[in-house]
Order: C-alpha cells, then sequence, then structure tokens
C-alpha cells in the first residue's frame, strides 16, 4: 500500500495489519534470502508491548565474508558499476518509487520494531528516504572528472570512480532512513553495498534490499547481514576486502570503526556519530511561542531518540521563567506517550528495556547532581508494559553536570542560563560533540556571529531541524566526520584517479 494509502487507515486497521505481518529475517546475500551459516538467531521485541516480533539470522564473520564475495564479485562483473549511468538512474528511481508504493509495509515494520509513531514514519522517514534516493539518483551522470592544464606534450585526466564495496553500518532510530542515508550515494556511484542494521530494528533492511532487486537491481549489489554489533559489525569493520566503512551510531563504537580500519586494511571509515545540541534563546528572540515549540519538537520528536536532539537549551537568565512556564504547557499539549500505531500518537516507546533503564537513570544522576525536574522524569502510568518515558525537563542546569555533557538519547532536556551572548557560545561549544546548533535572535549581527562561532556541522537560525537534501549533514569534534545528504558526500563513496599521458 501507497504513502497516500497508509496515511488514510485509522488505529484499527493499522494494527490489523500490522497483526498480518510476516517479515523476512533472513540474511539477503547475492540476491537470495539465506539462513545464518551457524543458523543462529536474535530476537527483535516491539517496545510498545514486550513482545518477541520474529527470530532474526545473526550473523557471524562467515556470513559477512560470504555477503563481501558477493559484493565483490558483482562490483568486479560491472553489471552496476559500469552500468550507463541514465540506466542505472532509471533503476534508483524506480527504487524510489517502490519504497513508496510498499510504505504501509515499511511503516508497519520500523514502528513495531523500535517504537516511533507511525506517523513519524508515513511523515518523515519514508518521505525522507524516497527523497534520499531521488536525490542521489539525479546526481548519476553528473558525477565528473576533470581535464587540468598541462604542457602540450602532455594529456592529464583525472577519473572519478566508485570504490568498490562499501559496508554501511546503521543505527536503530531512523531505521530506513539511516540506510537510505548511507546507501544511496554509494550506490549511486556505482558501488556495491553490504547493510547491517542495528539489532534493535533489523526489520525493515531486508524490505529495502528486495525492492533494490525488483527495480532491476543485479544479485549482490545490495546484501544485508544482520546480527550484532560485536559480531556481523565487527567482521564487516575488520575485513580484508571492503574498501570502505559509512557508520553511523554512538561515539563509541565510531572510534571501534577507526581501530577495526587500522588493524586490516586501511580501509576508508566515515563516521556520523552522536550530540548534545544546544539551542541558543536570546532575548531578543523574534517569537517567544515559535522558539519554544521548536525547542519541544526538537527534544521531543522521536522520543528524543536523535542524534540532534535539542538536549541543552541555553536561554537568556531574562527570559527563563516565561521561557520554562510556556515550555511545559506547550510539552503536555504537543507529545503524550500511546500506541505508537495509532496515527493520532505523538511519541511512542524508548527502543529497548535497556533504554528505557539509561534514560531512567540518567534522570536520577540529574537529579543528584543538583539539577531541578520540573517536568515528567517517570515511566508513564498504564504504559508500563512498554519502554515508555515521560517527556522530561529540567531546570538549573550546570554545563559541567552529566546531564549537559552526555548523550542521553531520550526525552531529556535541561535549561541553562547566561547573560552574555559570549557566554552562551563558550557554552554551546564546552562539548565533546558538535553536531547541531541553532540560535534564536532578531539581531542579524548576532545571528552571523553565532553561525561562524558555533563549533557544529550546522547551525539554525530561528529555526530548528529545518533542511532538504542540499543541507551539509554532518558532525565537527566527535559527532564524527562523515557528510551525509548533499553532494559533499559523493566524495565519500568514490575516489580520484590521474591519468598522464605523453603524447611526444
Ligand atoms: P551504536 O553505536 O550502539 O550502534 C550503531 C551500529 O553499530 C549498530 O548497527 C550496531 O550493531 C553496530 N555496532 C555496535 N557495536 C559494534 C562493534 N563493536 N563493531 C561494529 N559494529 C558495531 O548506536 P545506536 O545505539 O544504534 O544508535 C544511537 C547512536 O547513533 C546515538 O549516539 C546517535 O547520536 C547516533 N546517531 C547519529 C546520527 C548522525 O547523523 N550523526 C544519526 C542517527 C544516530
Amino acid at each position: 500500500m501507497n504513502l497516500e494509502q497508509a496515511k488514510a487507515l485509522d488505529a484499527k486497521a493499522l494494527h490489523k495489519a500490522a497483526a498480518k505481518l510476516k517479515p523476512e529475517t533472513r540474511h539477503f546475500i547475492d540476491g537470495k534470502f539465506v539462513p545464518s551459516k551457524k543458523g543462529k538467531t536474535f530476537q527483535t521485541i516491539n517496545p510498545a508491548t514486550g513482545e518477541v516480533i520474529a527470530e532474526v539470522a545473526r550473523g557471524d564473520a562467515a556470513d559477512v565474508d560470504a555477503a563481501v564475495k558477493a559484493a565483490r564479485k558483482a562490483f568486479k562483473s560491472g553489471a552496476w558499476s559500469r552500468m550507463a549511468p541514465r540506466d542505472r538512474m532509471q533503476v534508483i528511481y524506480k527504487f524510489a518509487k517502490l519504497i513508496e508504493d510498499n510504505a504501509l509495509e515499511f511503516a508497519l515494520l520500523d514502528t513495531t520494531d523500535m517504537g516511533k509513531p507511525i506517523s513519524e514514519m508515513l511523515n518523515i522517514d519514508i518521505p525522507g528516504s524516497v527523497m534520499t534516493f531521488n536525490y542521489f539518483g539525479e546526481t548519476i551522470d553528473k558525477i565528473e572528472g576533470q581535464v587540468t592544464a598541462t604542457a602540450a606534450t602532455e594529456f592529464h585526466y583525472i577519473l572519478r570512480q566508485p570504490l568498490g564495496v562499501i559496508g554501511c553500518i546503521v543505527p536503530w532510530n531512523y531505521p530506513l532512513m539511516m540506510a537510505a542515508w548511507k546507501t544511496a550515494p554509494a550506490l549511486a556511484a556505482g558501488n556495491s553495498v553490504i547493510l547491517k542494521p542495528a539489532e534493535q530494528s533489523p526489520l525493515s533492511a531486508n524490505l529495502l534490499a528486495k525492492l533494490f532487486m525488483e527495480a532491476g537491481g543485479p544479485a549482490g549489489v545490495f546484501n544485508v547481514v544482520h546480527g550484532l554489533g560485536e559480531e556481523a559489525g565487527k567482521a564487516l569493520a575488520l575485513h580484508m576486502d571492503v574498501d570502505k566503512i559509512g557508520f553511523t551510531g554512538s561515539t563509541e563504537v565510531g572510534k571501534l570503526m577507526m581501530v577495526y580500519a587500522g588493524q586490516s586494511n586501511m580501509k576508508r571509515v566515515t563516521t556520523e556519530c552522536g550530540g548534545k545540541t544546544p539551542q541558543i534563546i536570546t532575548g531578543d528572540v523574534p517569537d517567544l511561542d515559535t522558539a519554544v515549540q521548536y525547542a519541544v519538537n526538537g527534544i521531543y520528536g522521536n522520543q528524543g531518540e536523535v542524534c540532534n536532539a535539542g538536549s541543552r537549551l541555553i536561554v537568556d537568565a531574562k527570559i527563563h521563567d516565561e521561557f520554562v512556564s510556556r515550555f511545559q504547557e506547550k510539552a503536555k499539549k504537543s507529545f503524550m506517550p500511546g500506541d505508537p500505531l495509532d496515527p493520532s500518537t505523538t511519541m511512542g516507546p524508548l527502543v529497548t528495556k535497556e533504554q528505557q533503564k539509561r534514560v531512567l537513570s540518567y534522570i536520577d544522576i540529574g537529579k543528584k547532581e543538583g539539577a531541578k525536574l520540573t517536568m515528567g522524569g517517570i515511566v508513564p502510568k498504564g504504559l508500563d508494559k512498554g519502554c515508555y518515558v515521560s517527556p522530561t525537563l529540567f531546570t538549573g542546569v550546570k554545563n559541567d553536570m552529566r546531564i549537559a555533557k552526555e548523550e542521553i538519547f531520550g526525552p531529556v532536556t535541561g535549561v541553562l542560563t547566561y547573560k552574555k551572548l559570549d557566554e552562551a557560545i563558550a557554552m554551546a561549544n564546552d562539548s565533546i560533540y558538535g553536531l547541531a546548533a541553532s540560535i534564536w535572535t532578531s539581531d542579524v549581527s548576532v545571528a552571523h556571529k553565532a553561525a561562524r562561532d558555533i563549533e557544529a556541522g550546522i547551525v539554525w537560525v530561528n529555526c530548528f531541524d529545518h533542511g532538504d537534501m542540499t543541507s551539509i549533514w554532518g558532525g565537527f569534534k566527535q559527532s564524527g566526520m562523515g557528510r551525509d545528504k548533499c553532494l559533499e558526500t559523493l566524495t565519500t563513496v568514490t575516489q580520484t584517479k590521474s591519468v598522464w599521458m605523453h603524447l611526444g
């Protein structure tokens, strides 16, 4: 069922459709679904109900090796890597269309697997994934080389070529969309890919791989290996015949990717990692209500399980009380935890019991550190079977508290205050992370100064989380060193080669 039809369904119809789901749980290697060589599996659990959805193939080094061999064979055959650019483009466009046509199944798979509200799947993740494939599809016949100026006796040109075999290791917070961000540019440039989805949210990856072939993609170009990070993920990152790992996930594991590259074949690595995004709200904010609504959406959307979640609200001391009171009012109206399969639900459960425990432990830490728990901080009543945490706000937060320093990855934010702008910018930058930031001001000089001085891959002015495929997505500092979306990404999935001819 396509996107528009899926959007018209009510909770009852969505539950009925979810009950009928029969997700494919094997690996997808060389165009076929196959079980793990050792026959092992792991469980994936619906975090809204605690029920087991499926037993999924648990891959290890042997399964990864089979996928890498298939990917290399496909790459060398040229069936995809040397397909005429406009033909490759047509496959990617058809693939994007098929994702849209199968929107209901994608939405049900990711919502039941990781708990995000189905309305987010239908309005953000699926359209965002379709747009990603279309955008990179459009670039295929625009990847160009160069001819340089040389002496008349010489001729020099530079080719831009695909890398070969790319491992895409992705997290669980946007299972389909993160897979799209990683695989779309790699495929567009002619590479073969091996997708390793997160073990908390493995189910939509197989549908993606299957649709790639339905769209006309050759066997072996898009492979999926399931499994645990330290088994399948590590084996992929250590493999001697993988040319690159495109990684999205935690900073801790991102660092391991660089270690594994060094321990194996010095493969290229790009990392998109954690964040602790500051939003600076100045005393001359153009419209406080709008800023507050964006602050609320910026932390509670997707249960706060967002790399750029606005988890540090740096507010001018003059407007602190007004900001905090409006924030609570708007949060209560906008985010109410509930059944993620109900299209009116705005907040689902966290991804697992472990994640719920982790987030609740940070709430304890915040209280012990002396921050004031002003809103939430509990498991909502009646939802204790699932992994829920209510929208939470701390005030009186200091930047050296753990709740201001560490990525919580849940619906928890804190308000810090400042008196002078320099102080606010210094606070924003006093973090190991640098993924995103925002500034709310009516003063154009303040806006430009902050945009220049804040250490982050994206700085929003008088908005938050706006953007399209042309905007850069990537971190400063320990938020990583990759770039997703945007044209620059193509440079990370290709390599350049000089051809120098002596003409005599
Ligand atoms: P994670 O680092 O635990 O896992 C990410 C992926 O790495 C998973 O597929 C996992 O199986 C794999 N993995 C784990 N250990 C591994 C190992 N030793 N070797 C190889 N692979 C391994 O992250 P997560 O909990 O799935 O996701 C949350 C994190 O992702 C947060 O830190 C969030 O900020 C980050 N994230 C960043 C972006 C971005 O664009 N910067 C986007 C989404 C999520």
